[in-house]
């Protein structure tokens, strides 16, 4: 398992791909030719990429596309959507039907298929018996605010692959240990984030943040522990990875890792979604790049919920390339690093400015 993270960012999630499969060298990851490889996006609700809650389809074609030129022909998407949503629904919408006619690949709605128990860490589930069967999987999380697991990204994905009766029962367990007790049973060979525009607070969408990044990386364990940081958490602040510390199943010490950014973040005009309309108050924004600006909405939002949004009173964090040079009294990313207080990074980290907004 390597400890490399790839970065990239744009505006153009096809392109985006195969320059990550290209850095990543997706094609040596798989030992066979003829592997049967599953693909996971999600598809947590049938809804349009652009809401935040699911996998940008151009990202999946990419992989295809990549994987066929490679030789690769024993592909299959496979997605179970939440309790109560049909799988269908979301490959219907999203254009699946003609994706899997025009690259001769399957899909596989996992509600449907047949599981296999199995018990992790004393936990019961059932897991598709297809993906069990499989030799690699590919797994195309966005990442996204959540509700009660705060972060979902990688390893809670993972959760499309089991029953909805497994689904039911991992809610009524708590979440956080079946999920790490899931993610040690599957280990995905590789692991293509979309981190374009996810929810800032629910994994079904609706307030989309745009950060216009993608990450690839084959160790989900030190993914997810960098993405938190990405979304202003400490890796203790998320349930699952704690548990998978704990239990000493992946390495979650994001120190070490190796983040290869294959470009610069994007700088474009900044909107914010609806529920963060009244954090962007708080922010000065110039030629800001949306990943830099990302992360300070969701920093902002994290400090809102911890109470300290008013200590702020009415003080306004600069960002952006327009700051270079200038001097604010506060600024995020090394564009603001005249500002009387700012927080390095470009772009800067969601959890260094929470630090920063909690010193004021
Ligand atoms: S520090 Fe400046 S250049 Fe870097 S990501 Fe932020 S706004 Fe963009």
């Amino acid at each position: 398992m390597s400890n490399k993270i790839y970065m990239i960012y744009g505006k153009d999630p096809f392109s985006m791909s195969m320059e990550l499969l290209s850095a990543i060298q997706a094609e040596k990851l798989i030992e066979r030719k003829d592997a049967r490889i599953i693909i996971k996006p999600n598809f947590v609700i049938a809804d349009r990429p652009e809401r935040g809650a699911t996998t940008h389809t151009e990202i999946v074609e990419a992989v295809i596309v990549y994987l066929k030129y490679h030789g690769f022909h024993d592909i299959t998407v496979a997605e179970g959507s939440w309790v109560g949503a049909r799988t269908a629904d979301a490959f219907r919408l999203l254009g699946y039907h003609e994706m899997a006619r025009k690259y001769d690949i399957k899909l596989l709605d996992t509600k449907k298929d047949s599981y296999r128990k199995i018990v992790s860490h004393g936990i019961r589930m059932e897991i598709s018996e297809s993906v069990l069967d499989s030799d690699f999987i590919i797994n195309i999380p966005v990442l996204k605010g959540h509700c009660q697991t705060l972060m979902t990204h990688a390893m809670k994905n993972l959760k499309g692959f089991l029953s909805d009766r497994s689904k039911r029962d991992f809610h009524s367990q708590g979440l956080m240990e079946p999920i790490a007790a899931l993610s040690d049973i599957i280990r995905p060979g590789l692991i293509i984030s979309d981190s374009i525009c996810g929810d800032l607070d629910f994994e079904e969408g609706g307030n989309p943040v745009e950060s216009d990044r993608m990450m690839a990386a084959t160790d989900q364990f030190l993914l997810d522990s960098f993405s938190a940081s990405l979304m202003g958490y400490d890796v203790s602040d998320i349930g699952y990875l704690e548990v998978a510390k704990e239990w000493g199943i992946g390495d979650t010490d994001f120190s070490h890792a190796d983040i290869i950014e294959l470009n610069k973040p994007v700088v474009k005009p900044v909107r914010p979604c609806q529920m963060a309309i009244h954090l962007a108050k708080y922010t000065d924004a110039d030629e800001a790049c949306s990943a830099c600006y990302a992360s300070l909405i969701r920093a902002l939002k994290r400090f809102e919920e911890t109470g300290g949004l008013t200590s702020l009173k009415g003080r306004k964090i600069a960002i952006g390339q327009g700051f270079k040079g200038k001097h604010p009294e506060l600024g995020v990313g090394i564009c603001c690093q005249g500002a009387e207080k700012f927080v390095k990074g470009c772009p800067a980290k969601a959890d260094d400015i929470l630090r920063m907004l909690e010193e004021l």
